[in-house]
């Protein structure tokens, strides 16, 4: 008589539904030298937890105004017997402990100094194991208390913090390709290629669209996660999709984003799919991959708000190549000027010209205020980088 085995699904779902006896899980996520998020979880203890606590150092409980040690079992147990208890919406960045990794596994520090700490910056909701389970954003520091060197987030903190008075608002498109196990972007024949684009960009019906269930799972996690997810749509390409992220406000966008792709690459990664970011996935005739950069100020968004969009255009211009130096890696092979992008070493500008450089909505230039869309950067540039970019440009550098 054969066995009858529970499927894998329904294994997985005794174990998903145990209960986890006040502890909560904190998945900590970093960006590494690649440009990937990484992650690894660890237990913080709530007042519901039996777990022994180690008592607090020296006997003597202190205040705990801001938690920097490396044992959240020390600092939490403290609060606990002080009768501060923390609930799962209570959950901060300045609450959760400072963690490490090893630096010399993510391209991020030498063999023999390879401890790299993660300071936590934004916590939200975890969608995978659901609540009371959260995922904690950290930016990477080094040991000698300096930003790690692939740690874009703590100058372009530095430049939204300094220049909020304009009250900086993002939106980025996150253009991507669903490849299978050997790297081929489904639905697209072993051998040759599908048939010429045309059909496929907001396509719906079989042979236009594939992974549409990645697509709707990734939407749903990114809004129980609390990120501002603002659309998804199939691109020109098969096989290819975006999301749209924002309006952020400042430092905002760059979080959201990340968190974005790392729930992206995790929903993708149990559908057994990879996600690629390359700017330009099939050479040749095929609509290479982007993350438009929208972008207003407080007087942008108002009546007179033209006269500032090309204020900023302006001084973008004079700055095309250094922008272009942190829009994304193989961004040449995309900003061919075919293909709706403006050629890499030329900037141009235009009401509703998806050919160029900075593209001002059709809608923006009827109304004479409103936001631009810069075209330029590549679908693997960081969006730290880019919005920092942008305010440095716009508005001026900032002094140490
Ligand atoms: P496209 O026509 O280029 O494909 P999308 O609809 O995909 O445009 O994306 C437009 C983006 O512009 C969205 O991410 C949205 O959040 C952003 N956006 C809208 N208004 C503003 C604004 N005032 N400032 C900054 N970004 C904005
Ligand atoms: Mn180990
Ligand atoms: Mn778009
Ligand atoms: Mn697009
Ligand atoms: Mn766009």
């Amino acid at each position: 008589m054969a066995v009858q085995l529970l499927s894998r699904n329904e294994i997985l779902q005794k174990y998903t539904n145990l209960d986890q006896k006040g502890n909560i899980i904190a998945e900590y996520i970093w960006i590494d030298a690649f440009g990937a998020t990484r992650s690894k979880a660890r237990r913080l203890v709530t007042a519901g937890a039996k777990w022994r606590c180690p008592p607090p150092a020296n006997g003597v409980i202190v205040a705990v105004e801001r938690i920097t040690s490396f044992s959240s079992d020390v600092i939490l147990c403290a609060q606990l017997i002080l009768g501060s208890t923390l609930k799962e919406q209570e959950w901060t960045p300045e609450n959760l402990p400072i963690w490490n990794f090893d630096g010399s596994s993510t391209g991020q520090a030498p063999g023999e100094n390879s401890d790299v700490y993660l300071r936590p910056v934004a916590v939200f909701p975890d969608p995978i194991r659901l609540a009371p389970n959260i995922i904690v954003l950290t930016e990477c520091w080094d040991h000698d208390g300096t930003p790690n060197k692939f740690n874009y987030r703590h100058e372009c903190a530095k430049l939204m913090d300094a220049h909020a008075a304009y009250e900086p608002w993002f939106g980025l498109e996150q253009e991507y390709t669903l490849l299978d196990m050997s790297n081929r972007p489904y639905g697209w024949p072993v051998n040759g290629f599908p048939a010429p684009q045309g059909e496929y960009y907001c396509g719906v019906g079989t042979g236009k669209v594939v992974q549409r269930d990645i697509v709707e799972a990734h939407y749903k996690a990114c809004l129980y996660a609390g990120v501002k997810i603002s659309g998804i749509n199939a691109e020109v390409m098969p096989a290819q999709w975006e999301f749209q992220v924002g309006p952020c406000d400042g430092i905002e966008m760059g979080d959201h984003l990340w968190i974005a792709r790392f729930l992206l690459d995790r929903v993708s990664e149990e559908f057994g799919a990879k996600v690629s970011v390359h700017p330009k996935p099939i050479p040749g005739d095929w609509n290479g991959a982007g993350l438009h950069s929208n972008f207003s100020t407080k007087e942008m968004r108002v009546e007179g708000g033209m006269k500032h969009i090309e204020a900023a255009i302006k001084k973008l211009e004079g700055r095309h190549m250094e922008h272009i130096a942190v829009y994304g890696e193989d961004n040449d092979k995309r900003l061919t000027g075919r293909h709706e992008t403006g050629a890499i070493d030329t900037f141009t500008w235009g009401v509703a010209n998806r050919g160029a450089s900075i593209r001002i909505p059709r809608e923006v230039g009827v109304k004479g205020y409103g936001y631009f869309e810069d075209r330029r950067p590549a679908s693997n540039a960081d969006p730290y980088r880019i919005t920092g970019i942008i305010m440095e440009t716009v508005f001026g550098a900032v002094s140490e």
